[in-house]
């Protein structure tokens, strides 16, 4: 004991035990902060890894790849839900096992063998691989998924791990099949389309189109191929295509439509209306165009006709008065004007009488004849235009202009001496003219002036003797306002009772004998021949003037009366409202038929239905006066007016006069034909005298006498004549054939009613 006591007090023995103490609680330190230290770093490499795996797990969930994370032993240590979902298994039973053991089928033909061992095998940077994995829907069923692996060093332990990005490429191969198979659609409908279809290339040129494409350019699909757009193209149409391809090319616009010419093989001009559009790739970069070709020449021509239509005279294809304005105008406002242009105003001689005696048919034969001698007179020096019935006018525009107008008007002249052939007749028609340069004063006052002054110089023609030439002078200025110069002309006419009546017959059309005549008012006019009603009534503005000219129109068909071989032949005189309302016609009516000792019945009056819109109570009664009196009241142009019923409800009636319109369709057009029937059935109801106007034809004759219209007028029995020509032609009858007009209530019963 004593000895181990000795050991401990040696002092050697203490530092030994100290130092080993020392040891030993250095060595316990030690092993408890290494352990500490290795337990911290396997819970943080943990830690780490569960965060890795969240945030793996939420990017790869929203990632439409899926993938598979392995380690270098070929063991799989993540995968992501949608890798599992594209490979059909679960992510963590897959977790574990080796990544070449993945489910994958060797069923394409096309697919390498060694592939289906080596699917997951790592590709070359950048490149990929496509296997074939069961897909979902039984045995045949193979989803086809793009395989791309990338190597990564793990800079936490230095390991390598496998990073595997498969894509399930199905859908993509199906879009493409798709789009495969609707491109092939596409192509066979723009194959059979019936409009021109294009695909042209970002030069222009044309790829691919379609039969109806070639047909319209003359051409066959095979020659089209490949040829540049343009060539097809009318030179003069080329840049507006060009503007526009450029927008659409800069992407201003995403389509454009324009309507071009195109030269077809053979040389002819075709229209069309182009639709262009520019199919880009999905980044945007233009890729060609889509071309759409409609013919549109048939709408052209269409819209062409009519906008000629609007411009020119239908019976003669002249210029009509809106274009020789418009023509007229320019000429005037050229810097040079004065000296170069001017006009000549052609008014032909006698066409009136012309058209009454041969119809309205001759008449515009005799027009269009003229036109064309006037054509032929200003050979291109000047535009020829037809304003009026029968008046025409030349605008001249010539470095010699005063040497042009003389020469085309001395054309006219020669030209109108060749005769014109009207049936058996010979006939030739002349024409005064008035020429009129451009000068200070007309090219000021611009087109309005100068043809005034044209006409002026046209009515000096007239005045001096017809079928000449006259120029115009500062002495015709006062009589260049025309309008009112004729109607001044009219007033002195009518005062002086130069206004003549014409009689056309009216006949009973069952026995085709003349029972009456409608007296129709013409003006023999000086220096303008026989003018009709149309032409000078509406120049009346004076309620006074009306009154004058119907009572002395009154008068004359008395006196005419008086004269006619029978002596119950009638005639209907035509009275406008105006001139009734203060019984001053009434008056005059009567107190002619009393002094000539005439049956009321012969005088017939006839009233429009136009000019009876809310007759007054002013016009009923002097109406109903005469009405009383035994004066039939006729209502014209029946069929015409608003409420035809009213008419012969409320006013003094005696019979309808079917207006023409309905007459000129029968029998081709069937309405006019049921218009016709249905109104005289009406007009018979209610015991009305039936006259139809208008009747140019036999088959119209027939059909009305057939369907109930008693009497009838027209040029089929004779156009108005002056009463002369009316006595010389029916002295041989024979009195007894001529029956009055039906009469209601009529006063005077000697005379017989034909109902
Ligand atoms: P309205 O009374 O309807 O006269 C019939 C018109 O047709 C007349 O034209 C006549 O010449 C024309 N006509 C006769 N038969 C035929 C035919 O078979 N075919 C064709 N296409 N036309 C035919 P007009 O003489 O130019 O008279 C036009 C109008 O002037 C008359 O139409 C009448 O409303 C009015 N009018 C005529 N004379 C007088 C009158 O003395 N006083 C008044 N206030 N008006 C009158
Ligand atoms: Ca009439
Ligand atoms: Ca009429």
């Amino acid at each position: 004991m004593g000895g181990l006591v000795d050991l401990f007090q040696q002092p050697s023995f203490v530092v030994a035990v100290t130092c080993l103490l020392v040891v030993l609680a250095l060595a316990a330190f030690y092993y408890f902060w290494r352990s500490h230290k290795e337990r911290k770093a396997h819970d943080d490499a943990l830690t780490h890894e569960r965060e890795l795996r969240q945030q793996f797990d939420a990017v790869m969930s929203s990632a439409r790849d899926g993938v598979i994370i392995s380690r270098s032993t070929g063991e799989i240590a993540m995968m992501s839900d949608m890798a599992a979902h594209i490979l059909g298994l679960n992510a963590a039973d897959a977790v574990g096992k080796p990544v070449m053991r993945l489910p994958v089928r060797a069923l394409d033909a096309h697919m390498h063998p060694l592939l289906v061992n080596e699917a997951f095998a790592p590709t070359e940077p950048g490149q990929s691989r496509v296997v074939g994995v069961p897909g979902r829907r039984g045995a045949d069923d193979v989803r086809w998924i793009q395989v791309r692996t990338a190597n990564v060093e793990s800079e936490h332990d230095g390991t390598t791990i496998t990073v595997t990005t498969i894509m399930d490429t199905s859908g993509l191969r199906e879009a493409a099949e798709a789009l495969n198979r609707s491109d092939m659609q596409f192509r066979k409908a723009m194959e059979n389309a019936p409009t021109g279809m294009a695909l042209v290339d970002l030069e222009w040129r044309l790829m691919e189109a379609n039969r109806a494409f070639a047909e319209m350019m003359g051409s066959t699909v095979a020659a089209l191929r490949g040829t540049p757009f343009s060539a097809l193209s009318h030179p003069q149409d080329l840049q507006a295509e060009h503007d526009q391809l450029q927008r659409l090319y800069d992407g201003h616009q995403n389509h454009f439509s324009l309507e071009k010419r195109y030269v077809r093989a053979d040389g002819n001009v075709v229209w069309a209306v182009l639709d262009v559009g520019l199919v880009r790739y999905a980044g945007g970069a233009p890729d060609h165009y889509v071309v759409q070709v409609r013919d549109s020449t048939d709408d052209r021509m269409h819209s062409e006709l009519l906008a000629h239509r609007a411009m020119h005279d239908p019976l003669t294809g002249l210029a009509n008065r809106t274009l020789l304005h418009d023509v007229l105008q320019q000429v005037l406002e050229q810097p040079d004007a004065q000296g170069r242009a001017g006009v000549i105003a052609v008014d032909l001689d006698g066409f009136k009488g012309l058209n009454d005696r041969f119809g309205h048919a001759t008449g515009d034969n005799a027009l269009v004849h003229v036109a064309g001698v006037l054509r032929s007179a200003t050979a291109g020096r000047g535009t020829v235009a037809r304003i009026g019935g029968d008046e025409f006018v030349i605008v001249v525009q010539d470095d010699d202009c005063a040497k042009a107008l003389f020469e085309i008007a001395g054309a006219i002249h020669t030209g109108l001496k060749q005769p014109l052939q009207v049936k058996r007749h010979l006939i030739t028609v002349n024409a005064s003219l008035g020429i009129a340069m451009a000068d200070e004063s007309t090219v000021d006052g611009g087109a309005p002036a100068l043809l005034s002054a044209a006409d002026a110089a046209m009515y000096r023609a007239k005045s001096s003797g017809k079928s000449r030439t006259e120029v115009f002078d500062i002495s015709m200025r006062a009589s260049t306002d025309t309008h009112s110069a004729l109607a001044a002309e009219l007033a002195r006419a009518i005062e002086n009772g130069d206004l003549v009546l014409h009689y056309q017959p009216v006949l009973e059309l069952s026995t085709r004998t003349v029972v009456g005549y409608e007296a129709l008012v013409r003006w023999q006019h000086p220096t303008r021949g026989l003018l009709l009603p149309g032409a000078f009534l509406p120049l009346i503005n004076d309620k006074k003037l009306s009154v004058v000219l119907g009572t002395a129109l009154v008068d004359q068909a008395a006196g005419f009366l008086a004269r006619v071989a029978s002596d119950t032949a009638w005639v209907s005189l035509n009275v406008s409202a105006d001139q009734l309302g203060d019984s001053e016609f009434a008056d005059r009516v009567l107190s002619t038929i009393g002094r000539h000792r005439l049956s009321a019945q012969r005088i017939v009056v006839e009233l429009t239905e136009a000019s009876l819109v809310a007759p007054n109570t002013r016009i009923r009664h002097e109406l109903t006066e005469l009405r009383n009196a035994g004066v039939p009241i006729l209502l014209d142009d029946f069929g015409t007016g608003v409420s035809p019923l009213s008419y012969l409800r409320d006013l003094p009636v005696s019979g309808v006069k079917l207006d023409m319109s309905f007459v000129a369709g029968i029998p081709e057009d069937p309405a006019g034909a049921r218009v016709s029937r249905a109104l005289g059935a009406l007009a018979r109801e209610l015991g009305l005298a039936t006259i139809a106007e208008g009747i140019e034809t036999e088959a119209q004759a027939r059909f009305l006498s057939n369907c109930g219209w008693r009497y009838g007028q027209g040029w089929l029995f004779g156009v108005a004549q002056p009463a002369a020509a009316i006595f010389a032609a029916t002295t041989e009858f024979s009195t007894s054939m001529i029956d009055p007009l039906p009469q209601e209530d009529t006063v005077d019963s000697n005379v017989e009613s034909p109902r």
